[in-house]
């Protein structure tokens, strides 16, 4: 993959912040679902405020540098009045530099309110946890933040280093991080959430995340390795051979990227719909055109077979009729020779409903989402919960 700057130059930095409009409407803040307003800090930053800029970027999001390297461009770019011009403001890239470079403590710092005496536990330290955390600490509650793995971040680990480097969500806890309201247990699993309520909690937010991976439910289905299992550690199924992926979504495609990273000759990915169907941003199909992995599209996966140390995908292809696609017969063809078969079409948990005391958010809520969906549910969250006890 080629290594990608992260951040904007100056140059490139002045150049976003003049093409912005200034559009009284604010149709890139009502995109935001954690309402953040890209027309305020751009205003800001124009007028070299840059403390002032990083207060607003930093006001409603707790992790607005790792948003500025990975937000899908459907929410305030697609937003945008300047597309209509030429192309929108790069607002993720133009936040992200922002926090980069200009962050301190001052300008991040943001009003608290003084301690309750009241005391919460978070569980799952992912973005909606994380969200939820630096709510709630600055509403005045004790937060215990527990997490089962050995470091923060949730599913943002499973994001190559070279899209989102680990230090980068490291950063943005780092402000949100307050010895005298926060505490994170990490290496610690919860098994009964509720029953930190007879444990000196007054309130819990679970944010526990999707953490099973959604088979394909075919024969074979063994010799394929979950999305989750490859990329929590890539190095052990490192190959200079071909690689097949399942699925044709953003996480598919960081899947197929990762592959190639690694060395692997060929790399193709098998998807059920056509290339206008696949949910990626237009920056992650160029990546993918870039790197030169194959697309096999409109194609089904129907059985996976091993010869040797070698896997064979059965595959049949797939038309639309009516709208809904349907195989269309006889078109099943052995692809015999990958060495590493990645399964990567979506994943899943038990849908939980909120009770007394015991509020859910994130995706383990609402189902697989994005960064910034999973920091509006933790907000939310934590609104929901500071009624329920102050009521
Ligand atoms: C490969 C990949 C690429 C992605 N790329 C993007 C992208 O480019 N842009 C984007 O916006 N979104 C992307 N996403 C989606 C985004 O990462 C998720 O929507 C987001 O992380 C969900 O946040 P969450 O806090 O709800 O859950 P998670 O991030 O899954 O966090 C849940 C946390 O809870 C912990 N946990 C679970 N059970 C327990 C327990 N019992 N006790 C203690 N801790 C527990 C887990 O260890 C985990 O740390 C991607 C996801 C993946 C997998
Ligand atoms: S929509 Fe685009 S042009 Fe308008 S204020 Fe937001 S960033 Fe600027």
């Amino acid at each position: 993959m080629t290594n990608k700057n992260l951040y904007l130059s100056r140059a490139q930095l002045l150049s976003e912040l003049n093409r912005c409009l200034g559009c009284k409407t604010k149709p890139c803040m009502n995109a935001c679902p954690v309402n953040c307003n890209p027309q305020e800090f751009i205003a800001k930053a124009k007028e070299n405020d840059f403390a002032g800029a990083v207060e607003a970027i930093t006001r409603n999001n707790p992790m607005g540098q790792t948003c500025g390297l990975i937000c899908p461009d459907k929410f305030c770019m697609h937003a945008c009045t300047r597309a209509a011009i030429d192309f929108p403001i790069n607002i993720p890239r133009v936040q992200a530099t922002i926090l980069e470079k200009y962050r301190t403590a001052e300008s991040a710092a943001h009003a608290k309110l003084p301690a309750n005496g009241k005391k919460i536990a978070v569980i799952g330290a992912g973005p909606a946890g994380i969200a939820a955390t630096s709510e709630l600490s600055k509403l005045g509650y004790k937060v215990v933040l527990f997490e089962g793995f050995e470091k923060i971040g949730g599913a943002l680990n499973l994001i190559p280093d070279s899209r989102l480097p680990f230090e980068v969500i490291a950063k943005d806890w780092s402000f949100v991080d307050d010895p005298e309201m926060i505490e994170l247990r990490l290496n610690t699993q919860v098994s009964d959430p509720a029953a930190m309520l007879t444990e000196g909690f007054d309130g819990i937010i679970v944010a526990t995340g999707e953490p099973d991976s959604v088979d394909l439910g075919v024969e074979g289905e063994e010799y394929a390795v979950s999305y989750l299992d490859y990329l929590r550690r890539p190095g052990q199924y490192k190959t200079d051979g071909n690689v097949a992926v399942v699925g044709g979504g953003a996480v598919a495609t960081d899947c197929a990227l990762t592959a190639v990273e690694n060395g692997a000759e060929n790399v193709e990915m098998f998807i059920r719909r056509r290339v206008s169907d696949m949910r990626v941003t237009a920056e992650e199909r160029k990546s993918l055109l870039e790197a030169g992995v194959d697309l096999t599209t409109m194609t089904k996966i129907k059985k996976i077979g091993a010869d040797g140390s070698l896997i064979t995908l059965y595959t049949c292809k797939n038309r639309f009729n009516r709208g809904k696609l349907e195989e269309i017969p006889d078109t099943t063809i052995a692809r015999p020779g990958f060495s590493l078969v990645v399964k990567a079409i979506g994943s899943s948990a038990p849908r939980p409903e909120d009770s007394d005391r015991i509020i859910y958010a994130g995706d383990c809520k609402h189902g697989g989402s994005t960064i910034v969906e999973a920091l509006a549910s933790g907000r939310e969250a934590a609104a929901k919960l500071d009624d329920c006890l102050s009521s």
